[in-house]
């Protein structure tokens, strides 16, 4: 989705004027890409009827750059079609909070609860989980894995209690032991069906939940919304989860799951770790869609890994495309508590781009690079220009590695530099401090 709208979109943005036919012809180009995203088709009519409304209004035919002004009202109105601002979960003023986490069966919800309560924790909260998926065995002891691994305490009662004594008791058990938040692992059904949620409901009644999370699989596409409108409608939902999104290139639930539900999405999974569950935020969400990246999510996933002056220190240098070297070996020590390197690089401005294939790297050359950055001498790191093929030759002596590789590093180091510079323009022309760190 992101390169289909970035294509139409860089058409828009060389334009000095915009015409009616332009304007047509590009919102037909987002219509084609939201409609192939698998997003809901009437989600996508009103979409495009509130942009060209915005769009032949006075907005974009006084600004003088009309091209970049559409692609605004794109984002704006995305993001306010994703709930506009982030939905946090609410907590109840009684403790503890009950979070009960609902869905079809392989959306995440195990997972999902073992993933919040530990973003829970991080934030200060004492979290208990509770397993009442009792029908099979398998499920309560994947519970107390994935709370050892978190080193969160976890109650189960076995198979032989009905999911509601066991809902009932693992709260009155977190009453008993100062646990504020009690999360509520339950079981799904491959499909819908009226046991399950008679079950759900029940639960529901017996144990007050302070908010009721709907767990969906992003990649099931509009099936994700269907079974989010049918959850509730039966059941009353109070936000959803989209898992899975890491496999998902193409966004369409993400877009319509509160278009249609009008419920809002809380938070995001994004990989098979426990630590990859984020907040989920519309208007990054919307530039991410766009194809813009997501460099407000990298900066936070810096903060919380590495410590935050550094990170803005960081911040600041690419900005001013003083990066040298000396940075970049100083923050790839740090990135490698940061996960994979791919997953970063997906998050920076214009990584999705084909064109920019080339700048991938892997974790191995992490270390290769690390040590061909450990042979140079300060004065090379700052001034990289300097290096020439003697010094080329030396380094790789020094750092075990061939001629070919520390030009390489070079190669990719001077592209992300252009990069940087790139963006930074870009962002010069785009709303001022619209990426605010
Ligand atoms: P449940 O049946 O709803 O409890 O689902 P589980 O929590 O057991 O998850 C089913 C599978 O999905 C597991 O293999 C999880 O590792 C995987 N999974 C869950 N969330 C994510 C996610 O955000 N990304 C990826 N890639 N996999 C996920
Ligand atoms: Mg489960």
């Amino acid at each position: 989705l992101a390169e289909k709208l970035q294509e139409t979109f860089k058409k828009l943005k060389g334009k000095g004027k915009i015409n009616e036919k332009d304007l047509k012809e590009a919102l037909r180009e987002v219509r084609l890409a939201l409609l192939e995203a698998d997003v809901n088709y009437k989600v996508v009519k009103d979409f495009i009827a509130k942009i060209k409304e915005r769009a032949v209004g006075q907005e974009v035919m006084e600004s003088l750059t009309p091209g970049q002004q559409v692609i605004k009202i794109v984002n704006e109105e995305m993001t306010n079609l994703m709930g506009g601002t982030q939905s946090k979960i609410i907590f109840s003023s009684k403790p503890p909070t009950v979070i009960m986490m609902t869905g079809l069966q392989g959306a995440g919800k195990t997972t999902t609860s073992g993933k919040l309560g530990g973003l829970l924790a991080k934030q200060g909260k004492n979290p208990l989980l509770v397993a009442c998926d009792v029908y099979r065995p398998a499920a309560i002891d994947q519970l107390h894995v994935v709370g050892e691994s978190l080193n969160i305490p976890v109650y189960s009662m076995g198979n032989h209690h009905s999911p509601v004594d066991i809902a009932k008791a693992g709260v009155e058990y977190a009453k008993a032991n100062q646990k504020d938040v009690v999360i509520i692992d339950t079981a799904g059904r491959l499909h819908i069906d009226e046991e399950l949620m008679d079950e759900l409901k029940n639960i529901k009644s017996s144990v007050q939940p302070t908010e009721i999370l709907l767990i969906v699989d992003a990649m099931t596409g509009q099936d994700a919304v269907t079974v989010a409108e049918s959850f509730n409608e039966q059941l009353g939902l109070d936000g959803v989860v989209l898992t899975k999104l890491d496999g998902d290139t193409r966004g369409g639930a993400a877009l319509s799951v509160r278009a249609v539900t009008g419920k809002p999405i809380k938070f995001v999974g994004m990989g098979e770790k426990l630590t990859d569950l984020e907040p989920f935020y519309p208007d990054r969400m919307a530039s991410r869609i766009l194809g813009m990246g997501d460099i407000l999510s990298l900066i936070e996933k810096a903060q919380s890994n590495f410590d935050e002056k550094k990170a803005m220190e960081l911040e600041k240098r690419l900005r001013t495309q003083e990066f040298t070297f000396e940075d970049f070996l100083e923050q790839l020590q740090q990135v490698k508590n940061m996960g994979p390197i791919g997953d970063i690089l997906g998050m920076v401005p214009g990584m999705n781009n084909k064109k920019l294939k080339g700048l991938e790297f892997d974790d191995n050359q992490l270390v290769q690079a690390e040590a061909i950055i450990n042979s140079m001498t300060k004065i090379e790191r700052n001034n990289p220009s300097i290096i020439n093929a003697s010094r080329r030759k030396r380094i790789a002596a020094g750092s075990g590695t061939k001629v070919q590789d520390v030009n390489k590093l070079i190669k990719n180091f001077e592209q992300s530099r252009k990069l940087m510079k790139q963006f930074t323009n870009m962002e010069k022309g785009s709303k001022k401090g619209r990426f605010k760190f």
